[in-house]
């Protein structure tokens, strides 16, 4: 589908000089390097539909990580602008505290029960998957003072972990300078390696199952370093994205599964990435027959178009909470905003009406994981790998035997950087391509992403050569 945009989203260059001037001068951006972000000028997005977005100076880019993993249902959807608006005009906003509530937030917090794994059916919302995080770290504490252990307190974690930026949550992920810049980590955690089988330091020996149970084995450990009684949560991406799309062996998580049951550990799962049909299941929970505790989610809840997430319980803290005698100290201004939620519903009913999770199970994710591999033969492809509509092309130096770049992350760039020359939108984590398009991608639009995906490693590799 090519939509051009109107005449009026290309700016002038004096426009888009003065905007960019501005942004240097006053806005600080997430996850950047200010002053080099300034020497270069921010890249100015003015208008966005269906998988493509275009930028002020009327370049086309087709959006092949859907945003930051969330437009799932694709830019400019009638529906959901619709139920915005509606809203605004009937409820523009009413908090859901003092014994409060409205139509929108109940009916959603009713429809995320339907879909999550049996049992987690008690939902809190907030505003973002940090929050959402936050909230669920809190409830686990929450829940092991109930229980009379307040000692519980310790969290097991994964290493390249990405749960989010609040304080707690940077504290329990494992990009190290999430947390190291800011101090001390607010939250005790102790950091398991991640299931990463193709990784730097993992390269030959185990098998992917063997290394599944390795890697899920070190909750052991954890608990051995923290010493009795301290350990009480573990927190975990079904699927690790922000850390290199990372999926685990098929051993890993049920090893996993066991193991948080064996020593009484409560399991958040954080499926701010995998959720709502990114994995051609509802939760990536699901696809991998996992039971947790807790989850989290955000993202596609609302498809990005506002933001919104939910932190849903099981039996043991939704108990915790509902039997607690006394006020539960924690909610947002906007916990259940109603446009949010308004909007959330119009985003879930679409994903329903036109069949999307099914769409990713089915047709286009098979389709997308079909072509993506047809990449494998291409200078410095080490492992292709991917599921639904997530995929990772890990670029090594040598694929046999495996050996990395160094130093990492700069081939990864340059392929990245190639790709947004061309009209592609990829990411980069180290020498791992990461996609994640829109749930609405045609097949056609696949075909041109692995075209455009294709020439960009062929220009890193001519650039390496
Ligand atoms: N959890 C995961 C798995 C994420 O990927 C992210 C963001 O990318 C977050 C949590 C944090 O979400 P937010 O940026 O909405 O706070």
């Amino acid at each position: 589908m090519t939509v051009m945009p109107p005449n009026d989203t290309v700016l002038t260059p004096q426009e888009t000089a003065r905007l960019r001037a501005l942004d240097a001068r006053h806005h600080m951006h997430p996850f950047s390097d200010q002053a080099a972000l300034a020497a270069q000028g921010a890249r100015i997005f003015t208008r966005a539909k269906g998988c493509y977005l275009w930028d002020s100076e009327g370049r086309r880019y087709l959006d092949g990580m859907a945003g930051l993993w969330c437009v799932q249902v694709g830019y400019g959807r009638e529906e959901l602008v619709e139920a915005a608006a509606r809203t605004m005009r009937d409820l523009s906003y009413y908090n859901t505290f003092f014994q409060c509530s409205h139509p929108y937030a109940t009916e959603l917090a009713a429809r995320i029960a339907e879909k999550t794994p049996k049992g987690l059916d008690y939902v809190m919302f907030a505003g973002s998957g940090s929050e959402a995080n936050d909230t669920a770290l809190k409830m686990a504490r929450f829940y092991w003072t109930a229980r009379g252990e307040p000692n519980r307190q310790w969290v097991v974690a994964r290493v390249r972990a990405y749960h989010g930026v609040t304080l707690a949550a940077a504290s329990v992920s494992g990009l190290e300078p999430m947390y190291a810049q800011f101090g001390n980590p607010v939250i005790p955690t102790l950091r398991m390696m991640a299931p990463y089988w193709y990784g730097p330091g993992i390269e030959g020996g185990m098998s992917p199952d063997e290394f599944g149970l390795t890697a899920a084995r070190q909750i052991e450990k954890a608990i051995e370093a923290a010493g009795p009684g301290k350990i009480g949560t573990m927190i975990a991406e079904p699927i690790q994205g922000a850390g290199g799309l990372l999926i685990p062996p098929d051993t890993y998580w049920p090893e996993v599964q066991r193991l948080c049951a064996e020593h009484d550990i409560l399991l958040i799962a954080d499926e701010v990435v995998s959720g709502f049909g990114r994995t051609g299941h509802w939760f990536g929970s699901q696809l991998f027959d996992i039971q947790p505790d807790i989850m989290t989610m955000a993202k596609g809840l609302t498809s990005g178009y506002v933001p919104m997430s939910a932190t849903v319980m099981g039996p043991k803290v939704a108990d915790a909470v509902r039997n607690a005698g006394t006020e539960v100290a924690h909610g947002y201004t906007y916990s259940g905003h109603p446009v949010t939620a308004a909007v959330a519903l119009a985003n879930l009913e679409v994903i329903e009406r036109e069949g999307l999770v099914e769409r990713v199970r089915d047709d286009i994710g098979p389709y997308f994981q079909e072509q993506l591999r047809t990449l494998s033969g291409l200078p410095h492809v080490g492992e292709i790998r991917g599921v639904g509509l997530l995929g990772a092309i890990e670029l090594v130096r040598e694929t046999e035997p495996r050996r990395f770049f160094d130093p990492l992350g700069r081939m990864g760039l340059a392929v990245r950087n190639h790709a947004t020359a061309n009209g592609l939108i990829m990411r980069a984590v180290g020498d791992t391509l990461i996609l994640s398009p829109p749930f609405v991608i045609s097949h056609a639009e696949v075909d041109e992403l692995i075209a455009l995906a294709r020439k960009a490693i062929l220009a890193g590799a001519d650039d390496y050569a």
